[in-house]
């Protein structure tokens, strides 16, 4: 079928499940105050549903539930309490998981049910009649108590492939019941776009105005998105996903792809207006929530997603950049970035510098190329460290950073365990470090413990200056690597850091390099928090 034969719809809901279905992601432990915080960019962004967890299911979605009564204040979301059908032979009126259901209070509910005749006989071990009974008498139950009903039918791909009339019954079931959403899921994630979209062409004629019909895809074959756009063409008019595509096994359909894919692409109304800028914000703050380090190749919100190597193109590119980049970045909120390496010449520095909205006069932009060629012979690699670089540059034409000023600095690692007897305090190795530093006119002095020399020097520095920069306390690493560049050397050779750093909005990198690791990461360090004030100051 080809593009002019299909009618797109003029709105696509978009429906969260960061909360339940994202942190289903191993390595995922996210607290009830991280789920309000999500909840909150999620509403800030603007999605139309926020799926936020099972209640009953464990204590935590429990106290999410309580509290989210008082403490959330959604502007533009629809909070939404998923469960599941009854039980089999059960009683709607007696069913705990209904129940907790309920007693979530929310106005939208979602409830899962079998769709694949074989969950039906196998797993639930029951007939197909009680297996469409299930889903319908639940669904009635809910509709008779006022809520907004999202069927979420599972293994529907599958099992539509297994036994169509069987998937459709229980479809129809629900239907019939008063249910306001059936969302067809590709549970296993197997699914290919070609097939999404005629199931789903299917489902919608079938049904026709009786219903609308949602998606909710995972990414097993990596086409979460492609099935989602799919869905869509086959007349979805909800899809269901994660921001950063976080979920299970390989996760779930990423919102942070389909939204300005539906939007800028499609020319479907999905944010409310002026709600796609706040995207990469969104995906970077949440990642931090997350406390995983954002993919940087990711579409649209990735650090590298509109990143131009510096070479033959980029006085091209600055020229006209919609000849190189297929949206604009602004519009949904990040930014065009030239990187530079040793390759760099003149023309790029100054392109950087008009990123960065630095004046740079002729003998400044020679002195960075030769300050850059001079390092990055010495190991730096400000490819990678875009933070660093652009405070070289600052430093290069003359800036010098206001905030704080360091003496010395001190760390001491200690292994106590030899010592320690019965009685004594826990064993092992711990690390000590000692800033001396100026803020102005005054001299403080802090001395903090770490798990690791560079964990100390964090914190021994945050505590020197405690109460003095508000935007410290919003800074933190998020990621720290360390090489070794002369190998035939062996712990004699070279060390480059790279630190990792956000503030819940951005991420930056910073480097250091030196034969000692300790003085490496401190120059990864302290660039990566003059970086943190220096952001801070220019956004106010
Ligand atoms: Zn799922």
């Amino acid at each position: 079928m080809s593009t002019s034969d299909v009618t797109l719809p003029n709105r696509v809901e978009i429906y969260d499940t960061t909360l339940r279905d994202g942190s289903q992601l191993e390595g995922i432990s996210l607290t009830v105050d991280d789920k309000l915080r999500i909840a909150e960019q999620l509403d800030w962004l603007g999605v139309d549903h926020i799926e936020a967890g099972w209640p009953g299911a464990n204590p935590k979605d429990d106290e999410l539930f309580r509290r989210a009564k008082t403490e959330l204040h959604l502007e533009t979301s629809t909070l939404v309490a998923f469960g599941m059908t009854r039980r089999v032979k059960g009683k709607v009126d007696s069913d705990d998981t209904l129940r907790h259901l309920v007693e979530a209070g929310t106005g939208t509910v979602c409830i899962v049910g079998k769709c694949w005749d074989y969950h039906v006989l196998e797993a639930l071990d029951t007939t197909l009649d009680e297996g469409v009974a299930m889903v319908a008498d639940s669904i009635a139950y809910l509709k008779d108590l006022d809520r907004v009903v999202m069927f979420d039918a599972e293994h529907f791909f599958d099992g539509y492939r297994a036994n169509p009339e069987f998937s459709l019954r229980v479809l129809e079931g629900a239907v019939q019941a008063g249910v306001d959403r059936l969302v067809l899921c590709d549970t296993n994630g197997g699914s290919l776009p070609a097939d999404v979209e005629e199931t789903v062409r299917s489902v919608v004629s079938y049904f026709g105005d009786d219903v609308a019909v949602g998606v909710h895809l995972h990414d097993d074959t990596g086409c979460g998105v492609a099935n989602a756009l799919a869905g869509v063409r086959g007349g979805a008019t909800q899809v269901q996903g994660t921001i950063n595509g976080y979920g299970e096994r390989t996760g779930n359909c990423n919102l942070t792809t389909i939204i300005p894919n539906l939007t800028v692409k499609m020319g479907i109304e999905t944010l409310p207006p002026g709600r796609l800028e706040r995207l990469t914000p969104v995906a970077h703050h949440v990642a931090e929530l997350v406390n995983m380090a954002l993919n940087p190749q990711a579409p649209y919100v990735g650090t590298s997603a509109f990143a131009h190597k510096a070479g033959l193109h980029v006085s091209a590119i600055a020229k006209r950049p919609d000849a190189y980049e297929h949206v604009v970045p602004d519009s949904v909120g990040n930014g065009t970035r030239f990187v530079l390496s040793e390759l760099a010449g003149r023309s790029t520095i100054q392109l950087k510098a008009k990123e960065l909205g630095l004046e740079l006069d002729g003998p400044t932009v020679n002195q960075v190329v030769d300050t850059l060629k001079h390092l990055e012979h010495e190991g730096y690699h400000f490819e990678v460290a875009d933070a660093s670089l652009e405070l070289l540059m600052r430093r290069t034409a003359g800036w010098e950073p206001s905030w704080f000023r360091v003496e010395s600095f001190r760390v001491i690692t200690d292994d106590a365990s030899p010592t320690t007897s019965a009685g004594e305090a826990p064993d092992g190795v711990t690390t000590e470090a000692t800033i001396k530093v100026w803020v102005g006119e005054e001299r403080l002095i802090a001395t903090a413990e770490g798990n690791g020399p560079v964990n100390a020097l964090d914190l021994a520095l945050r505590q020197a200056l405690a109460g003095r920069f508000e935007a410290l306390d919003r800074l933190h690493l998020t990621d720290y690597k360390v090489r070794v560049l002369d190998t035939d050397k062996g712990t004699g050779a070279i060390t480059r850091v790279l630190l990792d750093s956000t503030d819940g909005e951005a991420s930056w990198t910073t480097i250091g390099v030196s034969e000692n690791i300790i003085e490496a990461s401190w120059q990864a360090l302290s660039d990566s928090l003059v970086y943190g004030l220096l952001r801070a100051e220019v956004r106010q």
